[in-house]
């Protein structure tokens, strides 16, 4: 059994308002009264256009009421609407609005259930906001062009006449308006500076304090140049929210309009998310700058130093000869110290040679200059210049490999891969060990082992083994010595040349470094 409907309609949810073919109300249900302000004694009886329509669309509202009156069928009719109504206290606000006809003994009466869509209205426009500026700032490509979308989407989007970004500059004691909208005639004059000192006007405020400002009247806040300059320009509030990162202030968001629409605190919340994607932002884009000038700034530095290191070094070394003939008859004491300044000389210019050739390397500075040739031909040069140190040590070396291979690559960086990781086996494997060389050539790819019977490098060493001066456990525990440079230059040059290098997992004794190459490097 259905219940009373007036009943229905006093608990009902939505505004529910019945008017005659004169116009006049002759329903209002207290969801009507808080949806437009007006007690349904206040309604009653009264003109509904004048009531709830805004002034522009009576006319309208009037004719299409004339003509059903005549006869004619509702246009509207059981149709959903979206249309601006008009509150009590004179404010427009979007509803949704289902209109329908019944015929009674004294007439046509026309019932309207509306729906106040306000608060969805706002939601879905914030969403919006929020996306376009998410979006703003992943596709930015600098930091200039992410204030600019920043600000256009709270002008275009939220229709703030002016939305600004200001930010702090490196030395703090200015903060520089980054972007600025401004809808295209507005007369911004003297309003629109592009510096302030921390503390002068809302931007600067904000920023100094750190926290969300508000100024609900332009015009009377006498004291601020430039809130006089807004409200010539037809301003009247302005909301600034705080930017910041990880602790500290870094600008402010500030906008400016004739009044604020939506609840104080929505806003807030609305800006304060948006400046703190902002400021996140801006502190991914400051790391990026910062590692990319770091690396730069090591290369400089580590290039500088080995040229300063070289140089002298040279000059030891050449002077050390000289020394050597001048006491070839001297005494014997005397020729061992100065053999040993030669050798501590030669060491330490292979180092710096080592580091200059890394920070060329690296920084892409050193072109790999390309030539047909053969590998094989390469590893029997590098296991010949190691020979002797082979034998003094009684180390069996075994090259296993085709009588040539050929393929493209640069030759003077191969001889160096393969001058690096040979000597490595022999320098790694104690007395009477096995340093087994293979290479096997395909198609396309050529894989080069470097095998030994050696010291081994403990699997929680062999993922750091490319870094920079890392050395194994195993080797610093037998205080073998060396430097840590050797593997990342090799490793460069590999990749220099798109191929790999791995070390294999080799279970007891030994270690196997797996080199794979292209036999034709593809075109840059
Ligand atoms: P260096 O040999 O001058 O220390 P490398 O960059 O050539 O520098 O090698 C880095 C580290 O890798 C070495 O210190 C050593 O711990 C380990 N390593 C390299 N090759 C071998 C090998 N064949 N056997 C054992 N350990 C090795």
């Amino acid at each position: 059994m259905l219940g009373d409907p007036q009943r229905v309609l006093a608990v009902a949810l939505q505004a529910y308002v019945a008017m005659n073919t004169a116009g006049q109300v002759v329903a209002w249900n207290p969801a009507a009264q808080a949806t437009f302000g007006h007690t349904w004694e206040q309604a009653c009886g009264r003109d509904l256009a004048e009531l709830i329509i805004p002034v522009r669309y009576r006319e309208q509202h009037r004719a299409g009421l004339a003509r059903v009156a005549a006869g004619a069928a509702g246009r509207v009719l059981g149709r959903r609407l979206q249309l601006a109504a008009m509150h009590r206290d004179g404010h427009e606000f979007p509803i949704e609005l289902m209109l329908t006809a019944t015929d009674e003994p004294a007439g046509t009466l026309f019932h309207a259930f509306a729906q106040d869509m306000t608060t969805a209205q706002r939601v879905s426009r914030f969403t919006a906001v929020e996306a376009a500026v998410s979006r703003g700032l992943a596709e930015a490509s600098c930091s200039t062009e992410a204030a600019t979308r920043v600000v256009d989407a709270l002008g275009i989007r939220m229709g703030w006449p002016v939305a600004e970004l200001w930010l702090a500059d490196d030395s703090r004691r200015t903060i520089r308006c980054a972007a600025r909208y401004s809808t295209k005639g507005l007369r911004l004059g003297t309003f629109a500076l592009s510096e302030l000192e921390p503390g002068m006007s809302l931007p600067g405020r904000v920023y100094q304090q750190g926290t969300p400002d508000w100024i609900p009247d332009l015009a009377s806040d006498t004291a601020s140049l430039r809130s006089r300059a807004a409200a010539r320009a037809g301003l009247h509030v302005a909301v600034g929210v705080p930017v910041s990162a990880t602790g500290h202030t870094l600008g402010a968001l500030c906008v400016y309009g004739d009044r604020i629409e939506d609840p104080e605190d929505t806003l807030a919340a609305l800006l304060m998310g948006i400046a703190a994607q902002i400021g996140q932002y801006l502190e991914r884009r400051r790391a990026e700058e910062l590692t990319v000038e770091l690396a730069r700034t090591k290369d400089e530095f580590l290039a500088l130093v080995t040229h300063e290191i070289r140089n002298p070094l040279a000059v030891i070394v050449a002077a050390g000869a000289m020394l050597e003939e001048d006491l070839a008859d001297g005494p014997v004491e005397h020729r061992e110290h100065v053999r040993a300044i030669a050798a501590s000389a030669g060491r330490l210019t292979l180092i710096a040679d080592d580091l200059l050739d890394l920070a060329r390397l690296e920084s892409g500075n050193l072109a790999i200059s390309t030539a047909d040739l053969d590998l094989r031909a390469i590893i029997d040069d590098a296991v010949q210049a190691i020979g002797i140190t082979a034998q003094h040590k009684n180390l069996t070396i075994t090259v296993d490999s085709p009588a040539s291979v050929e393929m493209h690559a640069d030759p003077h960086r191969l001889r160096q891969v393969a001058d690096n990781l040979i000597s490595n086996a022999v320098k790694y494997t104690p007395a009477r060990g096995r340093v087994t060389i293979t290479v096997t050539a395909g198609d396309e790819q050529i894989l080069w082992q470097v095998a030994d019977t050696g010291i081994g490098i403990p699997a929680a060493d062999r993922p750091h083994l490319f870094r920079r001066f890392y050395r194994a456990s195993t080797a610093i525990d037998q205080r073998i010595p060396g430097t840590g440079l050797g593997l990342v230059i090799t490793r460069t040059i590999v990749e220099r040349h798109h191929g790999t290098i791995t070390v294999a997992d080799t279970d007891g004794a030994g270690t196997t470094f797996e080199v794979r190459l292209p036999v034709k490097p593809p075109s840059p």
